[in-house]
Formats: C-alpha cells, sequence, structure tokens
C-alpha cells in the first residue's frame, strides 16, 4: 500500500482516503461519494482495529462481507480497497500509541477506556501508509471526529479532515453496521436514541435552555422503550466535549444506550432559541 501510494504521488496524483471497520451501509457510501470530490484517487480502508476494542467488546464478532464490500465500493467509484491483517499492523512489539489529553475523557471515552488511544493511533498509521490529502469521517461518531481534528492540528498532519452528516434509516435511526446485530423488538427500541434527540432539539428551540432538564426529558423517554439502558446522555460543547449547564448557544447532545446487548450512539445539535 506504501508503495502504491508513493506512486501516485510521484505521478502527480492527490489522495483521497476513508477509513472503515467494514460492512458498507450507507453512511459509509456518502463518505466515499464525498471523497470522490476531494482526490484523484480515493482509497478505502477496512480494518477492524483490535487496539480499540476492550476485551469485553464485540472485535471477535463484529461484522463483515469483503466480497459485497469490494462491489459496493467499486459503485461509487472507490479506486483502491486497503484491507490489512492485523499482523501486518501490529506485530508482537508492537509500544507506540498516541494519546491525546482531554478529549477521551468525555462521553464514550469514559465507558470505554483506551478506545480513542487505539483509534488515533490507528488512523495515524492508516494516514502514513496511505498519505492522503484529505480524509473523510461521519459525524455519526461525533468524538472520533473531534478527536481527529485535535490530533491533525497538534501533530500538524498536512491533511484535510471533512465531515459527512449522519445518515439515517427512513424512521431516523443512525446507520451502523452494529444494527444488524439488533432483534425485531429491540430494532424498534432503537429508535428511541433519534427521538431522544428530537426531543432535545426541540426542547432547546422552544426556549429550554437548562441541561439537566434537556438530559432528564431525553432520558426519559428512552427509558420508555423495553430493552434500553442508558449509557449516557450528554449535553456538552461541541468542541471542547465538557459539559454545559446551559444551551444559550449550540451545543451537541449526545448519547449511549445499550438495546440488548448491542451499544449504538448518536447525536445531534441543539440550536438555542433565538432570544
Ligand atoms: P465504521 O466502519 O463504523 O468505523 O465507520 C467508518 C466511518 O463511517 C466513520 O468515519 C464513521 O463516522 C462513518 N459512519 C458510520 N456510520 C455512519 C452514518 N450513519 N452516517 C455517516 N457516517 C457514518
Amino acid at each position: 500500500m506504501q508503495q502504491e501510494a508513493r506512486r501516485l504521488l510521484q505521478t502527480g496524483k492527490t489522495i483521497a482516503f476513508v477509513p472503515t471497520m467494514g460492512y458498507f451501509h450507507e453512511g459509509h457510501l456518502a463518505l466515499m461519494r464525498e471523497g470522490r470530490k476531494h482526490g484523484d484517487a480515493l482509497i478505502v480502508s477496512i480494518f477492524v482495529n483490535p487496539i480499540q476494542f476492550s476485551h469485553s467488546e464485540d472485535f471477535k464478532t463484529y461484522p463483515g462481507n469483503l466480497d459485497r464490500d469490494v462491489s459496493l465500493a467499486e459503485s461509487v467509484g472507490v479506486d483502491l480497497i486497503f484491507a490489512p491483517d492485523t499482523g501486518a499492523m501490529y506485530d508482537n512489539a508492537f509500544q507506540t500509541y498516541i494519546d491525546l489529553e482531554m478529549l477521551p475523557g468525555y462521553l464514550c471515552g469514559t465507558s470505554r477506556p483506551g478506545h480513542f488511544r487505539g483509534v488515533a493511533t490507528v488512523v495515524t498509521k492508516l494516514f502514513n501508509i496511505i498519505k492522503p490529502h484529505a480524509a473523510v469521517f461521519g459525524e455519526k461518531d461525533y468524538q472520533q471526529l473531534v478527536v481527529i481534528r485535535r490530533m491533525v492540528r497538534d501533530l500538524n498532519l498536512d491533511i484535510k479532515i471533512i465531515a459527512i452528516p449522519t445518515v439515517r434509516e427512513s424512521d431516523g435511526l443512525a446507520m451502523s453496521s452494529r444494527n444488524t446485530y439488533l432483534s425485531e423488538d429491540e430494532r424498534r427500541s432503537s429508535l428511541s436514541l433519534f427521538q431522544a434527540l428530537k426531543k432535545g432539539q426541540g426542547s432547546a428551540a422552544q426556549g429550554i435552555k437548562d441541561a439537566k432538564q434537556l438530559i432528564r426529558e431525553a432520558s426519559e423517554l428512552i427509558r420508555a422503550y423495553p430493552y434500553t439502558k442508558i449509557d449516557y446522555v450528554a449535553v456538552c460543547d461541541p468542541e471542547t466535549l465538557e459539559d454545559v449547564d446551559l444551551v444559550d448557544r449550540p451545543a451537541l447532545m449526545a448519547l449511549a444506550v445499550w438495546v440488548g446487548k448491542t451499544r449504538l450512539i448518536d447525536n445531534m445539535i441543539l440550536k438555542p432559541i433565538e432570544d
């Protein structure tokens, strides 16, 4: 892959890159379509990164279908897929990590210790292998996006980071490879995430500024659905991810909810009423 990237650069081509864990859905394809606009060559990686999963998580059962992914990627104009095996990315003596100080201390970072260290490390490795001019990430994984943006600034990486809005099913559920884990009943309850965020947006737009109240309303709505267990519901600053007390400027409502044995995340920007 490094040789191929070098060859592309030597012929004066620019490279756009979309990192993924595979098992593509429309969200991934939206990132690829956007990526197409940002480089002469479009490269997609498929790699389920072991170091961003804890032992109790779904690394071993994460869904995959390389043949299907390849044909979907071809259909949106991807030039190259990089799908390394674990050993090619991490040899037995691997010991160098990228760790951010503050951002992993919030939201998903609190229930997934080490997750963002794993993400920042693998994305840096992929950037070094693929040498892109631009890389595309989804707002669905909002904290990941903020972490990557910060890392790119902190380490002076010469890569343009592009964000794509969350692609949803027709009823509002954010698309995710993990949605395939849901039973029919759980699928119905998974709608609670979107409904709670819409409720938060609606209340903020009607003038409710108290973050605690917005969180309470959203949490009550989620708890009313069977099979749900809240990991967190937060209202925070969209850049620092610190909790806010008052939504008197745009704030991020972010949540993670267990639906049965599946942990789902989603987020939306809340905009306060114009005074
Ligand atoms: P994943 O394969 O789940 O690691 O996701 C790869 C990339 O696709 C990440 O940048 C995600 O944020 C993005 N992504 C995943 N689901 C969606 C979605 N529903 N809408 C937009 N982007 C998404």
